[in-house]
């Protein structure tokens, strides 16, 4: 059998024992079109099981999540936490809070992990976990008990050496607080390092909460360059209003660039003045409201409730709110108004009809495995700080985050460039972040 015939059958048996999950059938479809390119010139790592070992998770765990709302009335939820991958480090990834969650996205999102994590250059292994939680419109008293029973179960499967969860959709600073606090309680230990994005004055660090956004808006700046353009009065449209996008606004303002319309799930605002930040950190992060009040509040600006973000015409483009909001007609929309990059700030936002459209029109085009890794790489300078009892100041760690999202920038684009493939930074993620964990499987062997 050929080595291309052994990748394809091993790609239809991961989508014969994982049906039902398209979400990871997609991630996983993405990478392999990276390892038909790498297999050809080093044949090697389809041998061993290799492959076949990196697509089956380490470890699946689901479990009840009971708790009582303010009524008194009694709600279950499920509760995931899938470790994919230790070969680099402990587990490390986020915990997503939001009714679409189940085991597929999950899955999907725990496979990216792993080549997000090796990208960093960072010594962290690749997990993610969540539950189908609503948390909209919840009191800050059921967010506390729903988290203290989450962390309950869960507080059995993690530790710094061996799992290290974070936040994600749902589960920001106050979440992880909730968590952090049940942890300790049941473990009667201050073990700091279990848990990332904690609060400045209980172990978190500096720069944690801003990093995915503030890594975005460093990648695309570099994308820029490297195409002989410059971030500096770009007009940029952001999906999203959540962490990544809020900190890709600010971070984007920083270096020149006019953010000018970003959204949530109920609609758009579109501000040709550019975000007035302030505002919008009011808005979602003081008072948790919806983005219709923006408009509200700035005359100039207009809410769109249906339609798509992606009409607004911008030079770049950051998706930064959730899986596949970017489809073919977002991405004919954005080509035909002249957008000269996109970078993913969300975990795959963009189907991927829509990566085609892109890579046809020549549209530099950056996945969230390197563009959004700013997050995970300070969570991990979290745990470095956690582990010497030391804590770094703002400008230091914002210095180590933007020298981290250089060198992913930087090793992207040499991989592409050594397996022929220039410019092409979706091939370039997969591939560095496949072929570094594919050595250390070897040298670890058949475990
Ligand atoms: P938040 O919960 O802070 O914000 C999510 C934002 O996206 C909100 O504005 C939300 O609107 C919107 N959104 C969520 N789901 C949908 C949907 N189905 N349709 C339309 N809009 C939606 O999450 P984050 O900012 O933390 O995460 C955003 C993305 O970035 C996710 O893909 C996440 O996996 C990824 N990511 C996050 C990292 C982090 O450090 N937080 C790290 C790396 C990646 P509404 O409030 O109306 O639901």
């Amino acid at each position: 059998m050929s080595v291309r015939d052994r990748v394809e059958e091993i790609y239809k048996q991961v989508l014969d024992r994982n049906a039902g999950e398209p979400e990871f059938h997609q991630a996983v479809a993405e990478v392999f079109e990276s390892l038909r390119v790498v297999v050809d010139v080093q044949p090697e790592y389809a041998d061993a099981g290799l492959i076949d070992r990196l697509c089956e998770p380490e470890r699946q765990i689901i479990f009840r999540v009971p708790w009582t709302a303010d009524n008194g009335q009694v709600h279950v939820n499920r509760g995931f936490r899938v470790q994919y991958s230790s070969v680099l480090g402990p587990y490390k990834g986020g915990l997503r809070f939001h009714p679409s969650v189940n085991l597929g996205i999950v899955k999907f999102l725990g496979f990216e992990q792993i080549f997000k994590n090796a990208l960093t250059g960072l010594p962290i292994g690749g997990g993610k976990g969540g539950s189908d939680f609503d948390p909209k419109g919840r009191s800050d008293a059921e967010i506390m008990r729903f988290c203290q029973s989450f962390m309950t179960e869960l507080h059995r499967h993690v530790g710094e050496y061996t799992d290290v969860p974070a936040g994600d959709i749902g589960v920001g600073g106050r979440e992880i607080g909730y968590l952090f606090g049940q942890y300790k309680r049941l473990t009667n230990s201050y073990e700091s390092g279990v848990l990332t994005g904690k609060g400045i004055t209980w172990g978190g660090s500096q720069v944690r909460r801003e990093a995915t956004g503030y890594g975005v808006a460093y990648f695309v700046a570099e994308m820029l360059k490297a195409s002989r353009n410059g971030l500096a009065d770009k007009k940029v449209v952001v999906s999203g209003s959540g962490n990544v996008a809020i900190y890709a606004i600010e971070k984007v303002q920083q270096l020149g660039g006019i953010p000018i319309a970003c959204s949530d799930s109920s609609g758009y605002v579109v501000d040709e003045k550019g975000i007035d930040l302030d505002l919008l950190k009011e808005i979602k992060e003081v008072r948790r409201g919806r983005i219709s009040e923006y408009a509200d509040k700035v005359q100039h600006a207009t809410f769109v409730e249906s339609g798509s973000i992606w009409d607004v015409p911008c030079d770049v483009a950051l998706p930064c709110a959730t899986q596949n909001e970017l489809g073919e007609d977002g991405a004919k929309a954005l080509v035909k108004n002249g957008v000269i990059a996109v970078a993913e700030g969300a975990n795959m936002p963009t189907t991927p009809q829509g990566i085609q459209v892109f890579r046809s029109a020549g549209i530099s085009f950056a996945p969230g495995k390197a563009a959004n890794a700013g997050g995970v790489a300070t969570s991990a300078l979290e745990m470095q700080q956690n582990a010497s009892r030391d804590s770094w100041s703002f400008e230091y760690t914002d210095e180590r985050l933007a020298a981290i999202m250089r060198g992913i920038h930087q090793r992207t684009i040499d991989t592409a460039d050594q397996y022929g493939l220039k410019g092409d930074y979706v091939h370039g993620a997969n591939i560095a972040g496949f072929v570094k964990v594919a050595n250390a499987m070897i040298s670890l062997g058949v475990i």
